[in-house]
Formats: C-alpha cells, sequence, structure tokens
C-alpha cells in the first residue's frame, strides 16, 4: 500500500427517513438561537413549513438562491443575515442553495451552516465554495463553509423530478469516480468511493421505475453523502476541470454537463488509473467503467451529448483552450489533440470504445 494522508473533516451526518423530526435538537446541539433559512424559487413550500416550525426561532427567509450563486445574491442575503443578527443558516434544497449558505459564511465567519441537501450534488459534505463575479465562476476552499450538520432525509427527495434525479446521482458518481484516481487519493475515501458508486448505481434504475420507492431514494441518498465526502476531501482531476470550463463559460446545466462528460473522461482516463478503472467497473457491475458510466446514464434516459444540452460544436475550439490553460493533475498528461477528440465524442454523444 501507498504512504498516504487522510484528513477527517468534521461534519455530523444524520440520516434515515424522517430525520428531519430532529431539527430542532441538531439545532440546540449547534448552540444556535437565531436561524436564516434558505431555500430556491421552486421550493419555497418546504421553507415555509421549516420557517413555522421554528416560530421566533426563524429569524429571515431568503428563498431565491441561484446556480452558480451571483454574487448580487450572495450579498442581498449576506445583508439579511447580518440585519437578523443570524447565528445559523439552514440551507433546504440542492448545491445552489447549499453554495449561497457557504457564500453567507464565508463573510460571517461566526455563521454555522445546517444543511439539508434535497438533491444528489453532495456540496453539502465540502468546505468548497463558489460564486459568480461578471460571468466568471471562482471556487475555492475555507474550513468555514463546511456544513457543520447535514441531515439526510430521503423523504424529501421523494419529489426531485426523475431527470434531475438521474444527472444528480450521476453528478455524484463523477465525484467518487475521480476521487478514485485523486493524487491525494487514500484508502478510506477510496472505500467510500466505491461504495458511494455502487449504491447510486442500483438505485437509480429503482427510482426511474419508481420515483416515490424510498427504499431507492434512501439507498440512493447514501451513494450521494458517500460521493460527497469523497469530492470534500481529495483533489479532483480532468473531469471536473472540463466540467467547470463548460458549465462556466457556455452556460451548460450542471450535472447533466457532469453525465454527458464523465463517461469520456473516463475513458481518456482509462490506462493511467488501471485501480481505479477496475472498482468504478465493478461497483458499476460492468466490463468497463467508461462504458458503464454511458450506458448507465443511457439506459436511464439522461442525456449523453453535449449537443443535446445545448453545447455549440462551433464552441469546442475554446473549450479545448479553456480546459489547456492552467496546469492541474491528472492520471494522464492533459494533451490537446487527445482533449479535442474527447469534447468532440461527447459532443456527438458517441460510446466510448
Ligand atoms: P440545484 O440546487 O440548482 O437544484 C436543481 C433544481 O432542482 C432546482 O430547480 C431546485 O429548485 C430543484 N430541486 C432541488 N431539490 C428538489 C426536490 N427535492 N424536489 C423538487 N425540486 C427540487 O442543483 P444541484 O445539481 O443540486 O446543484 C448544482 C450547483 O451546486 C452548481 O452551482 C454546482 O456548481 C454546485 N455544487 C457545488 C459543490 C461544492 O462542493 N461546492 C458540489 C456539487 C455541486
Amino acid at each position: 500500500m501507498k504512504s498516504f494522508v487522510y484528513n477527517a473533516l468534521p461534519s455530523r451526518v444524520v440520516f434515515g427517513v424522517g430525520s428531519l423530526d430532529h431539527l430542532e435538537r441538531e439545532i440546540d446541539l449547534l448552540g444556535a438561537k437565531r436561524a436564516l433559512v434558505l431555500s430556491g424559487p421552486r421550493q419555497h413550500r418546504q421553507v415555509e413549513l421549516i420557517a413555522s416550525r421554528l416560530g421566533v426561532r426563524c429569524v429571515g427567509v431568503f428563498d431565491r438562491a441561484l446556480m452558480h450563486v451571483p454574487i448580487e445574491t450572495a450579498q442581498e442575503a449576506r445583508a439579511l443575515a447580518r440585519a437578523a443578527n443570524a447565528d445559523c443558516a439552514i440551507a433546504i434544497g440542492g448545491g445552489s442553495t447549499i453554495g449561497l449558505a457557504k457564500a453567507i459564511a464565508l463573510e460571517l465567519s461566526a455563521l454555522s451552516i445546517l444543511a439539508i441537501p434535497t438533491t444528489y450534488a453532495g456540496s453539502e459534505m465540502t468546505p468548497i465554495y463558489g460564486l459568480t463575479e461578471a460571468g466568471l465562476k471562482k471556487t475555492g476552499r475555507a474550513a468555514r463553509v463546511l456544513p457543520k450538520t447535514v441531515i439526510y432525509d430521503p423523504l424529501l427527495t421523494v419529489g426531485l423530478p426523475v431527470a434531475i434525479s438521474v444527472t444528480s446521482a450521476i453528478n455524484a458518481i463523477a465525484h467518487a469516480a475521480e476521487g478514485l484516481y485523486a493524487e491525494d487519493a487514500n484508502p478510506v475515501m477510496s472505500l467510500f468511493a466505491e461504495e458511494g458508486i455502487r449504491a447510486s448505481a442500483r438505485a437509480l434504475p429503482r427510482i426511474v421505475a419508481e420515483p416515490t420507492d424510498l427504499n431507492a431514494r434512501t439507498d440512493c441518498f447514501y451513494g450521494a453523502w458517500l460521493c460527497g465526502a469523497v469530492l470534500g476531501s481529495v483533489g479532483m482531476a480532468l473531469h471536473h476541470k472540463l466540467c467547470h470550463t463548460l458549465g462556466g463559460s457556455f452556460n451548460l446545466p450542471h450535472a447533466e454537463t457532469h453525465t454527458v462528460v464523465l463517461p469520456h473522461a473516463l475513458a481518456y482516463n482509462r490506462d493511467a488509473a488501471p485501480q481505479a478503472m477496475a472498482r468504478i467497473a465493478a461497483a458499476l457491475c460492468a466490463q468497463n467503467a467508461a462504458q458503464g458510466v454511458y450506458d448507465l446514464a443511457r439506459s436511464l434516459g439522461a442525456p449523453t451529448s453535449l449537443a443535446a444540452i445545448g453545447m455549440p460544436e462551433a464552441g469546442l475550439e475554446r473549450a479545448v483552450e479553456l480546459a489547456c490553460t492552467h496546469t492541474y493533475f491528472n492520471p494522464r498528461p492533459v494533451e490537446r489533440g487527445a482533449i479535442r477528440r474527447l469534447l468532440q465524442d461527447a459532443w456527438e454523444g458517441r460510446r466510448p470504445a
């Protein structure tokens, strides 16, 4: 076994059907008294329920979280948190809402985050934040933005539309897949990664067949937790870089972009990370990691081409340019010509060879 460093991240996870019932207890354990409740525009009903449950402990509601955290939204929410003297942000929603809570905590360092995820994106398990200013998304890491408590209640995911469920869970699988060949991979996170892929991939066909199947929703959330923990703990590589570039510069939808690109990024890295590929394939019950992800996405009706999610073919050259601009770790060196072919394959939606 290779030497490694393992950094355990300090967060408390409360998992299971009905775990939202423990919300008040969890706020008490944080020592918080004044909660600001956050959500996106489509989840105001869940927020109203939480706000009315908390009564006077809810000192404000902000239900306009947006994808990629525009700086204007962050500033508005920060001002509200300051004016209300909030000591805790309760973020109920997907990566966009949890991202907004992180943007607030970045400036108001005394504010704790209690995250209640409702998608499989995994942001709740990471100290990574993102902010978009003048069309440019910048990301960073800061210990204080890591949610202190995460409540995973599968009941909250039953209404997540099937199409979003599928791409969101494949987004989670992407964190785990790249975690297996990360520069700072370690055996603990690799266990999380393999189990996270397995749980997500086995749950997805059951969710597509029956979106209200609570056992399937529970298994998928368990997988999402594990995959999110991998993203929070070890570094990512080519796949995340490509998705960040495509999402940021061509305004492509986040989870769908991950779903389309992942098989091609894995095919690119196949020979440089054979052990990781074998573990991914085993978790997917497939012969080959890249084809396994592609076949999974296709069988679940998810998009498989960049063309289908709005990427202009004329933009591929620019995407190559951006992907090759900065150096970053990847098991196989980032070669311009090969990246161009990868993106063409992804644009056309070819099954990896
Ligand atoms: P999202 O938060 O934008 O949610 C997608 C859509 O689903 C929204 O319209 C939302 O209202 C809706 N929705 C969410 N939960 C629902 C539910 N249970 N029922 C019905 N509708 C529901 O999407 P996402 O994929 O969760 O997050 C994407 C964002 O998160 C991106 O900005 C991405 O960069 C960021 N992200 C950050 C990290 C990190 O570690 N910092 C990790 C993953 C994703």
